[in-house]
């Protein structure tokens, strides 16, 4: 990791660049830090699903921080895995797949492969003999910023009947959930864990191994979620349901583990006599999640010589750079009643869900990230 960052954090850069686009900070000590929060305090195998913020950055620095197993939907994120970590476990978990793909993924040497049906189990046969096969449960649970339930995974008495067939066809058998993303319900993962036993006891199959996803929250609005909270939880619904038959455990982290170490800046572009808001980013760039997932309150005002801007806080209509009507901030933002046209706002905890899927539409969206030693 590099330690000579030449910014020492957001402000001091903004202080002497005062970028006139959209600018996403990284902090490796943060994400490092993170990593350890995980790797210390799961029970199990600590994953990290690649698309949450697939930069090189982020894989080299989790795999310098002793991550050496990722979560993978695609071969060009098997590719960018390889590229910093050659030796690294592949969890191939997007349970749909294309022929082709599964060809790349065997010849990249993926070693667990998620299925929720039979027609795909069917398909990845050759490629996966011998190997961890792991059924995809959905249940209706509740607590997650939207249902990921909807697209993947099938209920209990489908996943006991491919349970056993991926074990009657000498595969590992294995079960993997993910309640959703942003989940800051503990309870639901009570409630997969305890549906995963179920399935185990009545498919006959004592299940190697219960990945329990991503959906761990990150820190959006009000106090930081305590992830150790969700790690203890998790353990003892699989002690109580699973008693000693227990599987292995493996998470697999997305925004939980990325988001903090990230903070974006934008700029404001203009302010209406409404007291409206025009910035040089929006729900096309680095702020896309806001509209999926709600706000976050965890902005700063700051002026271009880096000064925080006060007075009584000011409820505002925030719209993006683009010409398109639909670019707006999905509900209005509470900002400091001082800030001017040319003056930056820093979103804190932005890192997942914004590189990864930020547009270049009209002309905006994000670059790449600068590197500080703090956020
Ligand atoms: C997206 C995804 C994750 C990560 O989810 P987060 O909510 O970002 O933690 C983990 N596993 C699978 C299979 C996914 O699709």
């Amino acid at each position: 990791m590099r330690r000579d960052f030449p910014n020492a954090d957001p402000v001091s850069h903004i202080r002497r660049h005062r970028p006139d686009h959209a600018q996403i900070y990284f902090c490796p000590d943060v994400l490092n830090r993170t990593a350890r929060r995980f790797i210390d305090g799961f029970p199990g195998l600590v994953t990290y699903a690649v698309k949450a913020n697939a930069g090189r950055e982020v894989l080299e620095n989790l795999a310098a921080a002793g991550l050496c197993a990722f979560d993978v939907a695609s071969p060009a994120e098997m590719a960018a895995v390889r590229e910093v970590a050659p030796k690294a476990a592949l969890h191939y978990n997007n349970p749909v797949r294309s022929r082709d793909e599964i060809a790349q993924a065997a010849a990249l040497g993926v070693r667990s492969w998620a299925i929720d049906g039979l027609g795909e189990l069917d398909k990845i046969a050759d490629a996966a003999r011998g190997a961890e096969v792991s059924v995809r449960l959905a249940l209706p649970v509740a607590g997650a910023a939207y249902d990921f339930g909807a697209k993947f995974g099938v209920g209990p008495d489908e996943a006991a009947d491919l349970l056993r067939e991926v074990a009657r066809r000498g595969h590992v058998p294995a079960l993997t959930f993910h309640p959703g993303t942003q989940c800051g319900d503990p309870g639901a993962w009570v409630a997969y864990v305890e549906a995963a036993a179920g399935i185990g006891r009545a498919a006959g199959v004592r299940i190697a191994r219960l990945n329990v996803g991503g959906g761990f929250p990150a820190h959006r609005t009000g106090a930081a979620p305590r992830l150790e909270s969700f790690f203890d939880t998790i353990a003892r619904a699989v002690a109580r349901a699973f008693g000693p038959d227990a599987p292995r455990l493996v998470c697999e982290p997305g925004r939980a583990m990325v988001a903090e170490a990230f903070t974006l800046a934008t700029r404001v572009k203009a302010i209406r006599d409404t007291g409206d808001l025009f910035l040089n980013d929006g729900v096309y760039g680095g702020l896309s999640e806001l509209r999926d997932i709600g706000p976050t309150d965890r902005v700063r005002v700051i002026a271009p010589d880096g000064a925080a801007r006060g007075g009584g806080m000011t409820s505002r209509t925030v719209w993006g750079p683009t010409c398109d009507s639909l670019d707006r901030l999905p509900v209005p933002l509470q900002v400091p009643g001082e800030v001017r046209e040319g003056d930056y706002l820093l979103f804190s905890g932005l890192g997942a869900y914004s590189l990864a899927i930020s547009t270049r539409f009209n002309g905006y969206g994000l670059g790449d990230p600068v590197t500080v030693a703090r956020l």
